[in-house]
Formats: structure tokens, sequence, C-alpha cells
């Protein structure tokens, strides 16, 4: 059985799940197709109703959710909580806004005509999602989508069948109708051919570049609309106007949140000259503070990683960047607990020829450059083969700004957290991916912008 819980804080097998079967696959893609047919009749605004449903219990079982989803995967339990949270509001906003934003948009046209675009349901959905955010992937894509009438099927991490479980109860117990999500343990093989399936009109993906250009290939293959979100190596520009304290408790947070398993979470630090040492010097004693322990203890400030796999890829990428002449200025020290931790590390020297120059370090890694100037800050962060975010420091935010508009990449936050919330898009540019997840935009992602005029 691939699809498995092994908690990454004592490597405890907790439950395994039986692969999808063929019935369930043709169930789950004949209830989907039956139900899209049936809401095209529908009024969008009735399922808003439902989405607020959902919100309220997930607040409700907020702690239940958020222990599934620490077992799952290993995050701090308090940040589990945060994410049940952010479901319940991405819910709530697209109930508020969905079936406005879904009106006809009138276009002003020479033609004799009233034109208007009507925003319309296209099909089943196939959803890929990973295991980060065991249940905030989920949303990003199910909730603009259950406003649509998009009907979906979802394909979870292998590591996280708990909560992919979970929300899928949850939105049966709102009273959403059969087929509105239905989750499949399935393998690579399945999910290729539901996608091939003529009752599925769209796939979206979050995950790593292999995983995306694999799905996509089939997508492709099968004249399939897809979205890719995309890894990140994401830049971390500490301007020479920056307030050092600022950068430095920005820069922790952002490294150590989720065990720096997060795509947004900004894996390269630029550090002008002027603050260079300071900084480094600054990030390595908030790192030495963390606390590593039971993810389930709030008196915990380090997780583990998700998984052995995850913890053993991150160590031989740190080994391969040290052998390709990058220097250790923090962590690197195994810590001497059962689970999956890797302690905080900082990496300095890392030069364009280092082997791991370009690759993404998902985890408590932070690469550390020097820059001389904002044209080398920007130069060096848009050499990278990915662009999914990033954050700038700066004491004059219209500095941070006009840095910021320079780099390529698909969201820049200026002196702040990079955070996701349901009215901003979500998505990347180059290797990080392609589509728009979340706000007005993602709520477009799988219609049919269909144009009627009446003369
Ligand atoms: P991954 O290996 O690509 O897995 C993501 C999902 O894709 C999982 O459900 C996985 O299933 C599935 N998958 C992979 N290959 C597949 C294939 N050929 N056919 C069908 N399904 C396939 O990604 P990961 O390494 O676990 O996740 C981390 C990556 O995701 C990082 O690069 C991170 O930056 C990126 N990410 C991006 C975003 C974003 O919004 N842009 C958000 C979070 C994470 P299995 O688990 O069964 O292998």
């Amino acid at each position: 059985m691939a699809y498995k819980t092994v908690n990454p804080y004592n490597n405890e097998l907790v439950k395994e799940y039986p692969n999808a079967t063929a019935d369930e696959i043709e169930s789950a893609l004949s209830t989907g197709q039956a139900l899209y047919k049936k809401w095209r009749n529908e009024p969008v605004a009735d399922r808003g109703i439902i989405l607020h449903t959902i919100a309220d219990l997930l607040r409700e079982h907020e702690d239940e959710l958020a222990k599934i989803a620490t077992i799952d995967m290993g995050k701090l339990l308090s940040e589990s909580k945060g994410e049940v949270e952010l479901c319940a509001i991405i819910a709530d906003y697209y109930d508020d806004n969905g079936a406005d934003l879904l009106k006809p948009t009138p276009i002003s046209s020479r033609n004799t005509g009233d034109a208007e675009i009507y925003h319309q349901a296209t099909g089943v959905l196939m959803m890929v999602e990973p295991w980060n955010f065991p249940y905030y992937q989920i949303m990003r894509v199910f909730a603009p989508n259950f406003m649509v009438g998009n009907p979906m099927i979802l394909k979870h991490a292998s590591n996280t069948p708990g909560s992919a479980a979970a929300f899928e109860k949850i939105v049966e117990e709102a009273g959403a109708p059969a087929g509105s999500l239905t989750n499949l343990f399935a393998s690579y093989d399945q999910v290729a051919d539901i996608i091939a399936d003529p009752r599925v009109q769209g796939v979206a993906l979050t995950g790593s570049k292999r995983g995306g250009q694999s799905v996509a290939e089939n997508a492709g293959k099968n004249l399939k609309k897809n979205s890719m979100e995309l890894g990140g190596s994401d830049a971390f520009v500490v301007l020479s106007d920056a307030d050092i304290d600022k950068a430095v408790d920005l820069a922790w947070r952002v490294r150590i949140y989720n065990a720096g398993q997060v795509c947004t979470s900004d894996k390269r630090f630029i550090v002008a000259d002027n603050l260079y040492d300071e900084f480094l010097k600054k990030l390595k004693a908030s790192f030495e503070k963390l606390v590593p322990g039971d993810p389930m203890d709030p008196k915990t400030t380090l997780a583990p990683m998700n998984s052995a796999r995850a913890k053993s890829k991150l160590q031989g990428q740190i080994d391969k960047a040290v052998a390709g002449g990058a220097k250790v200025y923090y962590g690197n020290q195994p810590i001497d607990l059962p689970g999956q931790f890797l302690q905080p590390t900082i990496l300095t020297d890392i030069s364009k020829d280092n082997p791991e120059f370009y690759d993404e370090m998902f985890g408590p890694v932070a690469q550390v450059f020097k820059v001389s100037s904002d044209q080398e800050a920007i130069d060096l962060a848009n050499d990278s083969e990915l662009g999914l975010g990033g954050i700038v420091v700066s004491k004059d935010p219209q500095h941070g700004k006009a840095v910021a508009e320079k780099i390529e990449t698909g969201m820049v936050f200026v002196n702040s957290f990079l955070v996701s919330l349901p009215e901003l898009p979500f998505g990347g540019i180059k290797g990080s991916g392609y589509g728009r997840e979340m706000s007005a935009l993602g709520l477009t992602a799988f219609t049919n912008e269909k144009l009627i005029v009446t003369a």
C-alpha cells in the first residue's frame, strides 16, 4: 500500500490505506460528471451556503484536524491550527464573493449587439496536491471550483492520507453533494488514466518540477487545460538601507516556518555588503534559539521534516553544496532525536558553479549571498530557473518597491512575510509553473469564458 501515515516525529507507522480500485475510479468519474450536469442548471449562489458550512465545520473541528495534519507530516500543532483557520477564511471568501465575481462581464464592442463573457463551469477536474499544507493546498483549488460548479477528484500526497480523508469528510458533512470532492488513493498510472478520461476537463497540480512535468505532459497529450504550482528558490533581498533587526526577524521566521518546507519561503538571502556580517551573526543567533521536539508540544519551535526521504534528500544537497565549495556558517550537526530533524543550517560562499546554486533546498537551510549594489542583488535574484515569490527589505518602501518590480517572479512582498490570502493571486513564472490560484484569477482558472452576443 503506497498511502500511509508515518509520524515523522517518532517514525511510527500510524495507518496504511488501500490503493484505489478501478470501481472507485469509475464511480468518482461518473458521479462527478452527473453532478456537473446537475450543477449547470442551479444558481451559483446556492453552493456558497455549503462553503459557509464547510468553514464552520473546519473551525469547529480545528483541534482534531490540526492533530491529523501534524501526525501526517510533522508541522507544529500551532501551524496546523493556523492552516485550518486559513482554509475557513478561503471558504468564506468564495462564499462571500464567488457569485458576484462569476456574474457575466459586459464588453463594450463595435458590434451592434450586447456582448458578454459568461464564466461557466467546464466539468470534472483532477487535482494533485502535496503534503506541506495538507488542507490549504486542497482548499485553494476546491473553494473556487466548487463555486464555479466543477466537481473535483483529489490525489493527495502518499504521506498525508489522513488529512486527505479528513478534508473529504468535512465536505461531505457540510452537505456537499456526492462527487463534489472525491479523494482517491490513486497511483500515478491511475492519475494518468483519469486525466485521459473524456469526462475530465482540467488538471491542477501543486508539487515539484518532476511531478509537474509528468502530469503536465499527460494533460498536454490529452489537451486538458492545466495549472502548475511548482517549486521556488526565492530571493530575500536585504537592501543597504534595511533595518537589520527587522530583516533578520523576518528572515528566520520565513526560513523555519513549516520546517522550511514552503514553496514561497525564501531560500536565498541576498544581503547588501554593509549589513552582511551583522545579518549572518543575527540569523545564527535566531537559529540557535530554536527548540526541536514534539510538534504537539507548544514549547517546540523546530518541527521535524515531513519524511525520512525529504531529510535525506536535503542532507545530500548540503553535502553536495559543501563538496562544491560552500561554507557552513552554522548548523549541519545531527540532532539527537529519533524523528526527521535537520538542524537549521546557514551556507555561504555558494558560487555559480556550485552544483546546488540552482537547486531548491526544501527545508531549514539558508543560502546567504553578499552583494555590493541593488543591481547586483536584482541580477542574482533573477539568476534562477524558478520564479515564485520573494521579499525585499528596506526602510524606504518606495526603494523596496522599485527593486521588487525588477525581480522576475510571480509575487513579491516588501517588508513583509509573503502571506497567502484568498483575495491575492498565488502563482509563479519560469520553472515555478503557470496559472494562478485564489483571487478572481483562481476562480476562472477552469471556467469556460464563453462569449454571448445578443443582437
Ligand atoms: P511531488 O513529489 O511533485 O508531489 C506532489 C504531488 O504530486 C503528490 O501528490 C505526488 O504524489 C504527486 N505526483 C508526483 N509525481 C506524479 C506523477 N507522475 N503522477 C501523478 N502524481 C504525481 O512534490 P513534493 O516534492 O512532495 O513537494 C514539494 C515540492 O512542491 C517543492 O518543490 C515545493 O516548492 C513545491 N510546492 C509548490 C507550491 C506552490 O504553490 N507553487 C506549494 C507547495 C509546494 P506522491 O506523494 O504519491 O508521490
